[in-house]
């Protein structure tokens, strides 16, 4: 039994429901449990939508496309500002929905929240900002316009990790081009995305235009990666899985994926260390290193090694580790599931048998509060190989591997030996460094001395294995639209 009564309640209002067409009602399909990753209580239950559900949902949606598409762009962007207005007013409520299925702490899932009413208005904004260009013809009479138009229904399939950025940025950038949405998000962590169905109906979004089915990503967010009315997939995930998703796509239809990392930091000799310390701390460890752009690696110049790695170790084992709900102020809550965990101490069991030196964690938390839940505390190795699981693959936990280095090329190419490329992390003062650092990185992200690698109104986007398309900034944006050339003949000689 939940403690939080008023908690309990807003969860019992999503249990089991799912968003079509305007409406909020009970799913037909077989039920499924969504626990609190702190204590492994059932807090509540997802229906796996039907195959009726989901075409009822596209259905929708294709209808509401074509009146919501047509709008004045300064409409949808009111609608907007409205839904960031309703959800920043909501903030805590919808942070401890966030807790209770995800593990975050409260403090740290209200700041989600308020990014996500941040994307809101931004997109809001974006959308009376598109436009065209005219381009110039070889010959007279001739003019060429290049419109954009909105591609039409989108499937939105997210992740776990971050449950209402990950679903909101889309959302935001759907509704900003004019397209309407069909949203899938993790089985782990429904009741956010739900959450934010029932802001978009307070928004008066019209039915139909915002649509939640819940359910297994291996059927129900394969049905809509499969169903001929989905004009575009915009996936967060992992790599495998958005790999899978291009390769059985059954149609030619519009794909963003935003997908793993396995994302390295280089501290050079110049660095501030108290700086790299603090960021490297920061971005390891929060959310329990549980982000596609979370640290796994890092590479520091021998001459600064052993007092980075004694300073790391001190600063994870000053982080506090404690239930999100019942400490919304603690560093790192629970982890989401069991499997991140089981990954987390497979890699630092490999490391330590390949010969790494455990100099942070290595173990959960003790004390009986933390029996039940995914705990780990926050984990520092040292001496690491470029062989070891944790250097090579990504980790989606709290264990960071560090390793010396003599000579920066070398780290560099290190950092690029990897199959993935979305972020990538340096500290250094020097100039000249700085420099080799930024053009030789491979990676579509790169945060020098600070560690904050997206930002909103810039494009984020992944290479390699990570990725194709772009979300933040207005490159998000134009993910959602065709573009249309009109050459039209006009006649008039200049
Ligand atoms: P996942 O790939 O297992 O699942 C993601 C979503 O895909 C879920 O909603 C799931 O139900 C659905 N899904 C699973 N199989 C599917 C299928 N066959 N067809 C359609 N949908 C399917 O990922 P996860 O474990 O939830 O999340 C962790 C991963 O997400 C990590 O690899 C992380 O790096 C990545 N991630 C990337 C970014 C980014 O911006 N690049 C951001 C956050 C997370």
């Amino acid at each position: 039994m939940m403690k939080n009564n008023a908690l309990a309640e807003s969860i019992a209002v999503l249990d089991s429901i799912l968003y079509i067409d305007g409406k909020f009602s009970k799913g037909k399909g077989s039920r499924l449990p969504v626990l609190n990753p702190a204590t492994s209580e059932v807090i509540g239950h997802i229906a796996a939508a039907t195959t009726d559900e989901i075409d009822a949902a596209v259905s929708a949606a294709r209808h509401a496309f074509a009146s919501w598409s047509k709008l004045v762009p300064k409409t949808r962007a009111i609608a907007l500002h409205r839904l960031g207005d309703l959800i920043a007013a909501d903030a805590l409520n919808m942070a401890m929905i966030m807790t209770a299925e995800q593990g975050k702490p409260v403090n740290e899932a209200k700041g989600e929240i308020l990014k996500l009413a941040e994307a809101c208005h931004f997109y809001a904004e974006e959308a009376t900002r598109v436009h065209g260009e005219i381009i110039p013809n070889d010959q007279q009479g001739f003019q060429s316009l290049v419109v954009r138009e909105p591609i039409g229904v989108v499937a939105a399939i997210t992740p776990w990790n971050y449950p209402a950025e990950l679903v909101g940025w889309k959302l935001c950038a759907s509704l900003a081009a004019g397209c309407s949405i069909v949203i899938k998000p993790a089985e782990l962590t429904p009741f956010t995305a739900l959450a934010i169905a029932q802001k978009c109906h307070a928004a008066g979004i019209p039915a139909g235009v915002v649509n939640v089915l819940t359910g297994k990503g291996s059927q129900v967010g394969q049905a809509l990666v499969e169903h001929p009315q989905v004009d575009k997939i915009a996936f967060t995930g992992s790599s495998a899985v958005g790999l899978h998703i291009q390769q059985s796509c059954p149609q030619v239809k519009r794909l963003s994926l935003e997908l793993g990392g396995n994302c390295p930091m280089i501290v050079t000799a110049s660095a501030d260390l108290d700086a790299a310390v603090k960021g490297a701390a920061r971005r390891s460890f929060r959310n329990c290193g549980q982000i596609c752009i979370a640290i796994n690696r890092i590479y520091v110049h021998r001459a600064i090694y052993e007092e980075f790695v004694t300073q790391l170790a001190a600063a994870a084992d000053a982080l506090s580790v404690d239930n999100g709900l019942e400490n919304p102020a603690a560093d790192l809550g629970a982890m989401a599931s069991a499997e991140p965990l089981d990954k987390t101490r497979t890699h630092l069991q490999d490391a330590l048998v390949k010969g790494a030196r455990l100099v942070a964690g290595g173990k959960a938390p003790e004390g009986i509060q933390y029996a039940k839940g995914h705990f780990f505390r926050p984990t520092v190795i040292a001496d690491c190989k470029h062989s070891m699981q944790v250097m090579s693959e990504e980790t989606f936990g709290p264990l960071v591997g560090v390793a010396p280095f003599d000579d920066l090329d070398e780290a560099i190419s290190y950092a690029n030996d990897t199959p993935y490329g979305l972020a990538a992390y340096c500290y250094a003062q020097n100039l000249t460094e700085i420099h080799r650092v930024s053009v030789g990185l491979d990676y579509g992200n790169v945060a020098i001395n600070n560690v904050d690698a997206g930002i909103m109104n810039a494009a984020y986007g992944g290479r390699k294995q990570s990725g194709v398309g772009y979300e933040h900034g207005r490159e998000e944006l134009l993910e959602y639209f065709n573009f249309k050339h009109i050459r039209l003949h006009h006649g008039v000689e200049n």
